[in-house]
């Protein structure tokens, strides 16, 4: 699916379709998104509308330095049946799987209740599992950006 978008909120306006994609992905472990893009490109824009898209009503600010958040679903949260937790990693300053091993993140992974989003995932490629959905965030101008979103079942 492809979309251009000419402001921030109509970027943050792609989650609830990107949630409903990832609840579809039925797995043994957990759902995972990928936000790819360069700096600015509006990755965490996005993150913050999928957590307003979840019911989670704590302030979403990027992890870059702390690498990892987690955010409990409230009971009330239309996704409640299926995740518990909303991961938000910044693989920025991460280099490859190795370091994601290291911070437990495979074992992340194995929890069916969990949806990981991630941003910068090209550093941790080699860490991931199936059951993706791939969003591209291209900067095309300065408020302008296409966005492309593909499934990997
Ligand atoms: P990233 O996490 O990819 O580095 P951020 O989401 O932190 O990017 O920042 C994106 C910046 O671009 C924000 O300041 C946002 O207001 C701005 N912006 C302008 N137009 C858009 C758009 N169409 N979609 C998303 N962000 C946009
Ligand atoms: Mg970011």
């Amino acid at each position: 699916m492809r979309f251009h978008t000419a402001h921030p909120d109509e970027t943050a306006h792609l989650a609830p379709k990107i949630v409903s994609e990832a609840a579809r992905l039925q797995h043994n472990h957990a759902v995972i998104i990928c936000l790819s893009g360069d700096l600015g490109a509006g990755k965490t824009t996005l993150v913050k509308g999928i957590a307003q898209e979840l019911g989670i009503l704590e302030t979403i600010t990027s992890p870059t330095f702390v690498i990892l958040k987690k955010y409990h679903l409230p009971e009330s949260s239309a996704y409640a049946s299926q995740f518990t937790y909303l991961i938000h990693i910044d693989a920025y300053r991460l280099q490859g799987g190795a370091d994601m091993q290291a911070l437990g993140f495979i074992e992340m992974t194995q929890d069916p209740s969990s949806l990981i989003v991630i941003e910068w995932p090209e550093r941790i490629k080699d860490a991931l599992p199936n059951g993706i959905v791939n969003v591209i965030i291209e900067h095309v101008g300065m408020s302008e950006r296409n966005i492309l979103i593909t499934i990997k079942e």
